[in-house]
C-alpha cells in the first residue's frame, strides 16, 4: 500500500489514533488478506469529533459562499489528478474491478466540482403577503452539524455525494465511513484538508461499533442533520433514533429494481443497459437491476443474448487486465447470493449461465442469469448484490408494472421500449424515485437521486441535495 495512506482518525484538521477506541483490520476481498489496520473511534473519539464540528460549524458557514466553491473545487482537481490511485485503493478495500473504481471515482469527484458551483447559486425568495400588509422574505441557511454514514459499496462516492452539498451549504460535518471499506474515505478527508478545508470542518471517525460512534454524535446538541445511506433495516433504526431528537434526515436506502424489457424494444440496447444495471460494481449497488420482466415474446431472445454477454465476462482480482468482475465484498454478501440462487433453482430456475460460487480465498460469484423464476422466489423480493439476473416471462406491460410496484422498496425501475409516448407513461406508473427509460444507469451529480416507498427520504445530487443541507428561515418583514 502507499506510504502515505491515512489509517487514523480525522478530528479537528489533526490524525490521531484513538482514545477509548482499538484499531481494525481491513481486507482485500480477493485475497482476504490484511491489507491496513485503522483506527477505530469509540464514544470519546465521536463525541470530540462532533465538539469540534461544532467548533467549527459557525466560522464556516460566515465563509463567503466563492470562497468554500473553491475548497470543494480544488479537492475536486485534487480528486481528478490522483484518480489511479484512489481508485487502486477503492479495488483493494472493495473488490470492484479498476475500470470500475476509476468511473466511481470520476463519479464522487463530480459531486465536489457540481457541488462548488451550486454553492454560490443559494437564493431565497421575496414575495408580497396576500394581505398586502408585509413583505415575505425566505433564507436559505446551513441546517448546523451533519453526521454522514456511508456503505462499503460507493466508498468514494457516497462519501463525497454528501460532503459536498454540506461544505456548499455551510455545515461541518462528521463522517463514519462503513468498517469494511475506510481507507478510502480517510484519503478523501486528507484530500479535503490539502484543498483547504479549515479544521473541524470535515472529520472522519470509521468505527468497529458503529452503534457507539453513532449514539454518541447524534447525542450532541449542536448536530442536526443526519444523511445516511446504506440498508433499510439499519435506516429506519436510525430514524427513530434522529426522533429523539428531532433531528433533519436524509435516507438513501435499499433498491430492489425491476427491468422491464416490452416486445417493441431494441434488444441490443435493452441487453447493454441490463449489463451496465446488473454488472456495474459486481451487482453490488443500490440501484442493482434485481429482476427482469421480459414480454412473452421476446423473453427466450433477451435471455440468450444477456447469457451470453454475461458468459463473456472475466473474474479475478479487480486490478488484473481484463477482469470485469471482482469478489463480492464479504464472505456474508457471497454466501447470501448463494443461497438465493439455491434457493430460486429450488423453485424450478433453471441457471443459463452461472449459478455456483467460486473457491477461495476470496468471496467469488460468477455472472449468473437465472430462467423460469418463480413469482414467489425470495431473489425477487431481496436486494441480491451480487451478478445474478433473475428472469420472469410476463404477458404484457401491465403485469410487468404490476409487478415491478410489488414491494415496499422505490428506488430505481429500468423501462426498456421502442415507443418513447408508451414509455413516458409507464415511467410515470412505477413506483420509484427514478426511472431508467432505455438506459442502464440513472447515476448522475447534476440530478436528484433517491427513492419513494421503503427507499428512502430526501434527495442527493442536482439542486435538491443542496437544499437538503438548508433550513428556510421566513422573516415577516415591514418596510
Ligand atoms: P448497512 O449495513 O446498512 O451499513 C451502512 C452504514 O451504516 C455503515 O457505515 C455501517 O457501519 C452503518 N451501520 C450499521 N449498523 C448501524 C447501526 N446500528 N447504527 C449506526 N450505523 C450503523 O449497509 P451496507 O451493507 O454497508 O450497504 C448496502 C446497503 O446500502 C444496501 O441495502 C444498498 O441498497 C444500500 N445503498 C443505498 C444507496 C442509495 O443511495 N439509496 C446507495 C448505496 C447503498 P459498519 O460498516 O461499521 O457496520
Amino acid at each position: 500500500m502507499a506510504d502515505d495512506l491515512r489509517t487514523d482518525l480525522l478530528i479537528g484538521g489533526t490524525w490521531r489514533e484513538a482514545v477509548d477506541g482499538d484499531r481494525m483490520e481491513v481486507h482485500d476481498p480477493a485475497t482476504e488478506e490484511v491489507i491496513a489496520t485503522v483506527a477505530s473511534a469509540g464514544s470519546v473519539d465521536a463525541r470530540a469529533a462532533a465538539e469540534t464540528a461544532a467548533e467549527a460549524q459557525p466560522g464556516w458557514a460566515a465563509t463567503a459562499p466563492r470562497e468554500r466553491a473553491e475548497v470543494l473545487r480544488r479537492a475536486w482537481a485534487l480528486m481528478t489528478e490522483r484518480a489511479d490511485d484512489l481508485a487502486a485503493l477503492i479495488t483493494r478495500e472493495n473488490g470492484k474491478v479498476r475500470a470500475e473504481a476509476r468511473g466511481e471515482v470520476a463519479y464522487a469527484a463530480e459531486f465536489l466540482r457540481w457541488f462548488s458551483e451550486e454553492a454560490v447559486r443559494l437564493s431565497g425568495e421575496v414575495t408580497t403577503a396576500p394581505a398586502g400588509t408585509n413583505r415575505i422574505l425566505v433564507l436559505r441557511q446551513p441546517v448546523g452539524v451533519a453526521y454522514l454514514v456511508t456503505p462499503w459499496n460507493f466508498p468514494a462516492a457516497m462519501a463525497t455525494r454528501k460532503i459536498g452539498p454540506a461544505l456548499a451549504a455551510g455545515c461541518s460535518v462528521v463522517l463514519k465511513p462503513a468498517s469494511l471499506t475506510p481507507l478510502t474515505a480517510l484519503a478523501i478527508g486528507g484530500i479535503l484538508q490539502e484543498a483547504g478545508v479549515p479544521d473541524g470542518v470535515v472529520n472522519v471517525v470509521p468505527g468497529r461499533s458503529a452503534s457507539t460512534v453513532t449514539a454518541a454524535v447524534l447525542e450532541h446538541p449542536a448536530v442536526r442533520k443526519l444523511s445516511f445511506t446504506g440498508s433499510t433495516g439499519v435506516g429506519k433504526l436510525l430514524l427513530e433514533q434522529a426522533a429523539r431528537r428531532v433531528l433533519k434526515t436524509s435516507m438513501e436506502l435499499g433498491g430492489n429494481a425491476p427491468f422491464i424489457v416490452l416486445a417493441d424494444a431494441d434488444l441490443d440496447a435493452a441487453v447493454e443497459g441490463a449489463m451496465l444495471a446488473k454488472m456495474r460494481h459486481n451487482g453490488e449497488t443500490c440501484t442493482a437491476a434485481n429482476r427482469f420482466y421480459v414480454e412473452a415474446p421476446v423473453a427466450e431472445d433477451f435471455t440468450r443474448r444477456l447469457a451470453e454477454a454475461m458468459g463473456r465476462v472475466r473474474m479475478g482480482h479487480g486490478l488484473d487486465e481484463g477482469v470485469g468482475l471482482g469478489p463480492l465484498v464479504d464472505a456474508a454478501t457471497r454466501d447470501k447470493v448463494r443461497d438465493l440462487v439455491d434457493a430460486a433453482v429450488g423453485h424450478g430456475a433453471h441457471p443459463v449461465v452461472g449459478g455456483t460460487p467460486g473457491e477461495g480465498p476470496g468471496f467469488w460469484y460468477p455472472a449468473t442469469v437465472l430462467e423460469g423464476v418463480a413469482p414467489d422466489s425470495p431473489i425477487l423480493a431481496e436486494e441480491i448484490f451480487g451478478p445474478v439476473a433473475p428472469i420472469v416471462a410476463v404477458a404484457d406491460a401491465e403485469e410487468a408494472v404490476a409487478q415491478a410496484n410489488d414491494t415496499p422498496l422505490g428506488l430505481v425501475s429500468y423501462l426498456f421500449t421502442g415507443d418513447l409516448r408508451r414509455g413516458l407513461a409507464l415511467a410515470e406508473r412505477l413506483e420509484a424515485g427514478m426511472v431508467g427509460l432505455n438506459r442502464g444507469l440513472v447515476s448522475d451529480p447534476a440530478a436528484p437521486f433517491g427513492g419513494v416507498k421503503e427507499s428512502g427520504l430526501g434527495r442527493e445530487g442536482g439542486h435538491e441535495g443542496l437544499l437538503d443541507y438548508t433550513e428556510a428561515k421566513y422573516v415577516a418583514t415591514e418596510w
